[in-house]
């Protein structure tokens, strides 16, 4: 990892309009990532981690969705500026995605090759014969056994493990500087799920490509990530070095899931520790700290505005009233 920063999001804030009010999904989200750096995002289902990144790559449907504000800046270009063609350059070529079900980004009907060649043609300017060629290498790469026939098969012709690797092969068939992966592993096998984890680690590593890894599974971001970003209720509320937020975890609501994850070293019938309630409801949140419902620590100011962003100046960043009342 270097120091060079290749991409920034600043105050991106996505909501959705629906029948029951505006959900703000992603409200006022900063983040940064280096070169060759791997960042994982983690919260629970509906925290924001999803939005959040598929408003980098401006997918967000609108409507019922609208990116409402912020920035995301790839090297010196605000993607979220950027015309339909513009970020069609980009997506899928300097930056690509890795979604959670690979059957829903492979299409039944047409074969790997098809899929991965058109894909390196467009954005890589090689011919046909040249292309498959390259497909072929990155399927090696991704150790599919006989890539040379399997490439001319369909996607129902491969396992969910398989398909993954396809959809990694293919991913990063363009030499993509940042891969986003969102739950990539969640449709599959607890072994699989391992097995695509120590992939995804090799190759990114290999290629020097920069990875934003989104899970609610802190297991995935301890193997795998140099930076979490912990995510409640739409806003970033811990950031910190993987080693500074397993060993001094600082938001309660991070404390509260690492404490939730399973122990081979706890005592047999130990109950597993869990967060009291429910994620909040974000349409129409106040703006106080949503956690406060469910915090042991809660105060007063807790419930009356929302926590500005403690520093300690060790790259590590929370958002929450205990740590001193400093602005950004
Ligand atoms: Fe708990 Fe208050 Fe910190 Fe929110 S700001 S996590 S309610 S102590």
């Amino acid at each position: 990892m270097t120091d060079e920063t290749i991409l920034q999001v600043k105050g991106l804030r996505t909501y959705f309009n629906t029948d029951d009010g505006v959900v703000k999904a992603v409200d006022g989200v900063d983040f940064s990532l280096r070169k060759g750096e791997t960042l994982g995002i983690v919260g629970e289902s509906g925290s924001g981690k999803s939005v959040t990144n598929l408003s980098i790559m401006n997918l967000i449907p609108n409507p019922p969705g609208k990116i409402m504000g912020g920035e995301v800046i790839y090297h010196d270009t605000d993607l979220l500026k950027l015309s339909d063609k513009g970020i069609r350059a980009i997506r899928g070529n300097k930056i690509s995605m890795i979604f959670q079900d690979p059957m829903t980004s492979l299409n039944p009907f047409l074969r790997i090759s098809n899929q991965m060649i058109e894909t390196i043609v467009l954005h890589q300017k090689l011919s046909k014969s040249e292309a498959r060629a390259k497909a072929i290498e990155m399927l090696v790469l991704a150790g599919i056994p006989a890539a040379e026939k399997r490439i001319d098969q369909y996607p129902h012709q491969f396992s969910g493990g398989m398909r993954q690797r396809v959809m990694i092969a293919m991913a990063l068939s363009c030499d993509p500087e940042i891969l986003i992966a969102d739950e990539p592993t969640s449709a599959l096998d607890v072994t699989i799920q391992a097995q695509i984890l120590d992939l995804m680690k090799e190759l990114t590593s290999r290629l020097g490509t920069a990875v934003i890894i989104i899970t609610h599974s802190l297991g995935v971001v301890a193997g795998m990530c140099d930076t979490i970003c912990v995510m409640y209720a739409g806003r970033i509320v811990e950031r910190g070095s993987v080693d500074i937020i397993f060993e001094k975890p600082m938001h309660p609501y991070t404390r509260g899931l690492i404490k939730s994850v399973p122990r081979l070293d706890r005592k047999n019938g130990a109950r597993l520790y869990s967060i009291q309630g429910q994620p909040p409801n974000v349409i129409d949140l106040p703006d106080c700290c949503p956690f406060f419902p469910r915090c042991e620590h809660a105060m007063d100011i807790c419930k009356t505005k929302y926590p500005l962003v403690h520093d300690d100046g060790n790259e590590h960043r929370v958002a929450c009233w205990l740590y001193g009342r400093e602005g950004k």
